[in-house]
């Protein structure tokens, strides 16, 4: 299968493209965060990122869209480069099995998130960035810029605002954590940089891109830089397959067979290791809070491919 070739991987986009496009209507739109459910819900798209810089892709993978948990890839590489295993002393990387938004674990577990790509996580996460670069948000704009190669990645400052004013959940996770002494910063300073990472605005070609570095022992082709070691890129795929999609992760294991993170916005990444950076995005969510359709196109990729790690 790892010789696949540019014809082949055209015609299985092609073929997921149309069979996606029959089944528009089947996910729903977050509506916690208000301004998430106005995106239109037929849309899809997809993305492949290959080591030689090469793009496949197929239907909307140009329309930008909320990128929301996904940014947990990236904030997790931020942290890991600057403090390496001492992260792991204040976040575990245990698969969690309760909702990404879920505040029940912490409480046993003294204020130690079980993942980096939960909720809680994420905010510990988010903490140590902050606490690791002179200017957090200019340090993870420039690394996203410079991952996709597009200088216009930004925020969305309307879906920031939408999250600030509906994240009352979040507020209170960022709270009962920093009660048990693992918080460093203030908690509107986490919850701003946390805010800020989701609300970034990116494509499914600009996101395929951006993962690459994952398949390929932490090189960036797209700035030939290479971002986390080999090792380091090996520890962030095996976070991702066993707790980046939420409490769907042994389904994504079963189903689809690949490293991936996923976002309330519909977008989900994904690694074949070696060989490829994916970017699947389609507002429409499962009852998990991943991209319904995103998740069959994944499904089917390995299916056709057999690019499954399994
Ligand atoms: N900003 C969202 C939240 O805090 C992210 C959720 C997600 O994409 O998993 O609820």
């Amino acid at each position: 299968p790892h010789d696949l070739n540019r014809h082949d991987l055209d015609d299985i986009l092609g073929t997921i493209n149309e069979e996606v496009r029959q089944r528009f209507g089947e996910g729903k739109l977050p509506d916690y965060i208000p301004s998430l459910a106005d995106v239109p819900e037929d849309r899809f798209g997809m993305a492949l990122a290959l080591p030689d810089g090469r793009i496949h892709a197929v239907g909307n993978a140009r329309d930008p869209f909320s990128i929301q948990s996904v940014s947990k890839v990236f904030t997790l590489t931020l942290a890991m480069s600057a403090v390496g295993d001492e992260l792991w002393k204040r976040v575990d990387r245990e698969p969690s099995g309760d909702p990404f938004n879920s505040l029940v674990q912490l409480e046993y577990e003294k204020g130690i998130p079980r993942n980096p790509f939960m909720n809680a996580g994420a905010l510990v996460t988010a903490d140590v960035v902050l606490s690791s670069y002179a200017d957090a948000e200019a340090t993870l704009l420039e690394f996203m810029r410079a991952r996709s190669g597009n200088p216009e990645v930004g925020t969305d400052e309307v879906v920031a605002k939408s999250e600030r004013e509906s994240g009352h959940r979040n507020v209170a996770m960022a709270n009962f954590i920093r009660s048990y002494g693992n918080l460093d910063n203030d908690v509107d300073a986490v919850l701003g940089f946390y805010y800020l990472q989701c609300s970034l605005r990116m494509d499914c070609v600009d996101l395929a891109r951006s993962v690459q570095y994952l398949a390929d022992a932490g090189h960036c082709a797209t700035s030939d830089v290479q971002v986390t070691s080999a090792e380091g890129a090996t520890r962030i795929n095996s976070v991702m397959m066993t707790a980046g999609t939420y409490d769907a992760a042994g389904d994504f294991a079963y189903y689809v067979g690949l490293p991936a993170k996923s976002g309330v916005g519909g977008g989900i990444v994904a690694v074949v290791p070696h060989v490829m950076g994916v970017c699947v995005w389609s507002p429409g969510l499962d009852d998990k809070g991943n991209s319904l359709l995103g998740r069959y196109a994944l499904h089917r990729f390995t299916r056709m491919t057999g690019l499954s790690v399994f």
